[in-house]
């Protein structure tokens, strides 16, 4: 085994994750060295968080029309791409809540395009979770941008459990990737999260042009920040926006960085988020369910949950890892 897998097994004796020089480390890492990266990844994770894998179902209830510029998404008002603001009505969201919790996911997440909730928003929030309430049991959580300290209480009030803002990337990087906004911004939302009592889900997306160092930078910073789950995303560049014409980012590189932020977050949810199927196709989703991630999202929005969720699941089936049960996440 290479040196620096050698010092990176101490984050399977002691809990302890890579600081960024052993995150970089890991990042840099020749190919051959990548499938004991990938095994001492996952022999972490089953040490520190066990087999079970959680799963989540995403829906989105108001889609595109966001006054921001990241420059990845398309749901950016300011671009020319294609999603117009649409919003979804509250039979439609307990339906998702309801075909979410048929796949055995313990995890139901609201997330809305928007810069931070208004009061429209708050109140379509409201009705939403009190019907999911009364007909599906499952965990509500919510993505809705930047909150003031007011829509925090109200969120915990509301029973909202945990709390997704993603970071994105690194703080050196980010200016080059939203301008509307700052990463401090974000890091205020996050703090005011943490201090409420809800959970924290916080993640990014790796390939956005970022360099190594970079990369090692954001692991490190969502390692000070130590949130309960991480969403782990890689670029899908979509038509129409600033990041239309980025390359996608090469498997290897993709496993590496799965490997490399699970050596650094070794008690952390890491979920497989948006473009793993572009990044890393078929064989690349076992590799990293294989090399510490131990979340996926099922499903899609509000359509019927496909092939994409039967896959997955048989998948976990065949690999042997449980699907945590809700109980155990109360
Ligand atoms: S704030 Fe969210 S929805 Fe709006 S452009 Fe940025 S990533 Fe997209």
């Amino acid at each position: 085994m290479s040196a620096v897998l050698d010092a990176a097994r101490r984050v399977l004796e002691t809990g302890v994750g890579l600081d960024e020089a052993g995150v970089l480390a890991v990042l840099r890492l020749p190919d051959d060295d990548l499938p004991a990266a990938l095994d001492l990844a996952h022999r972490v994770r089953m040490r520190w968080c066990g087999p079970e894998v959680e799963v989540e179902g995403i829906v989105s209830l108001k889609t595109g029309g966001c006054p921001e510029d990241c420059h990845f998404c398309s749901q950016s008002g300011l671009f020319a791409s294609p999603v117009r603001a649409v919003w979804l009505d509250i039979p439609s969201l307990v339906e998702a809540a309801r075909q979410t919790a048929a796949t055995g996911a313990t995890e139901f997440c609201i997330v809305a395009a928007v810069r931070g909730p208004d009061e429209r928003l708050m109140r379509q929030l409201r009705e939403g979770v009190a019907a999911i309430r009364a007909a599906v049991d499952i965990n509500i959580a919510a993505s809705l941008g930047m909150l003031t300290a007011a829509q925090v209480d109200e969120l915990v009030d509301l029973g909202i459990h945990r709390y997704n803002h993603n970071l994105e990337t690194a703080r050196s990087y980010f200016p080059r990737v939203v301008t509307t906004h700052t990463w401090e911004e974000r890091w205020d939302t996050l703090r005011m999260v943490r201090e409420s009592g809800m959970e924290v889900c916080c993640g990014g997306i790796v390939g956005l042009g970022e360099s190594i160092e970079q990369r090692a930078e954001f692991a490190a910073q969502l390692r000070e920040l130590d949130p309960h789950e991480v969403p782990l995303n890689f670029l899908a560049p979509r038509p129409g926006t600033p990041l239309a014409e980025q390359s996608v980012l090469p498997a290897r590189d993709a496993l590496r960085a799965i490997a490399a932020f699970r050596l650094a977050l070794p008690r952390t949810i890491l979920r497989y988020a948006g473009g793993r199927e572009l990044t890393l196709g078929d064989l690349g989703t076992r590799d990293g369910l294989l090399g510490g991630v131990n979340a996926v999202i099922v499903g899609n929005y509000l359509t019927t949950l496909g092939r994409p969720a039967a896959e997955d699941l048989d998948l976990l089936a065949e690999l042997k890892m449980p699907v945590k049960a809700l109980s155990s996440t109360l």
